[in-house]
């Protein structure tokens, strides 16, 4: 009797341990990765401590990213990204959530319970989830919320595109998706220190320029009426600028 109980306990400590410890053997300390927005935004660009990219795309049944959104988020991260190694995308869908909306420390503790890629050796590791539901804001389509993890909100990107008079659900995808990767990369002015001034006053960390990527709203509902003729905005010379002067391309 006495004997089963002390096998249980051990057991149970043994799984508690494996169960926090699913990384590989030599990858950073998660702690690397609970870092603002921003704050790893010359180690996404240069090569000069990570050479390769991770990247985990997982999503709740229903709202994997359409291909054509990733090969286009892929092809700007090949732009401007110096990793010689490469760029590998990981897919692993996950399960639904059942509230409509979700708060940043919901999204939070789901990527703590989910996210297998983490930083190892010279691989940088970098993280979306696409939800099924919306953000506790209901016009924002997507969120960076530390220095390699973004959510993308599934229903509300659905809401909004692919239907009769709206944009391209892959458009709207790719649009958001590299908006937020603009942050990670330290857009604006938060880890890619500005080369010219232009911050928009009144919407902090994006850019002034209207047509930008990093213009605020391309992560909002408000986008719709920026997306003319359903092009993906791109970054523009003063943010292009930020990403060189801090070891991109
Ligand atoms: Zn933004
Ligand atoms: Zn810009």
């Amino acid at each position: 009797m006495r004997k089963t109980l002390l096998h249980l306990l051990v057991f149970t400590i043994l799984a508690g341990c494996s169960k926090s410890d699913n990384e590989p053997a030599n990858a950073l300390p998660v702690a690397y990765h609970n870092k603002g927005t921003g704050a790893s935004a010359h180690d996404l660009l240069s090569a000069d401590a990570y050479t390769s990219l991770k990247i985990e795309i997982q999503y709740m049944p229903g709202y994997r990213p359409q291909d054509a959104a990733v090969t286009h988020l892929v092809s700007l991260l090949n732009a401007r990204l110096n990793k010689p190694g490469g760029m590998q995308v990981v897919y692993r869908e996950v399960p639904a959530s059942d509230k409509e909306v979700l708060s940043v420390d919901e999204i939070a503790a789901l990527e703590k319970q989910y996210r297998t890629v983490y930083t190892s050796g010279k691989e940088l590791g970098i993280y979306f989830l696409f939800t099924n539901g919306g953000y506790t804001q209901s016009n924002v389509l997507g969120i960076a919320y530390r220095n390699t993890s973004m959510c993308l909100f599934g229903k509300t990107l659905h809401d909004n595109s692919g239907g009769v008079g709206q944009v391209s659900r892959s458009n709207l995808q790719a649009t958001v998706a590299e908006h937020e990767l603009g942050h990670l990369l330290g857009l604006v002015d938060i880890g890619s220190p500005m080369q010219t001034p232009h911050k928009d006053p009144d919407h902090g960390n994006h850019c002034s320029t209207q047509d930008c990527l990093m213009y605020y709203a391309s992560e909002t509902t408000a986008i719709l009426g920026f997306l003319p003729g359903n092009d993906i905005p791109v970054f523009d010379n003063a943010c292009l600028a930020d990403l060189q002067a801090n070891g991109g391309r």
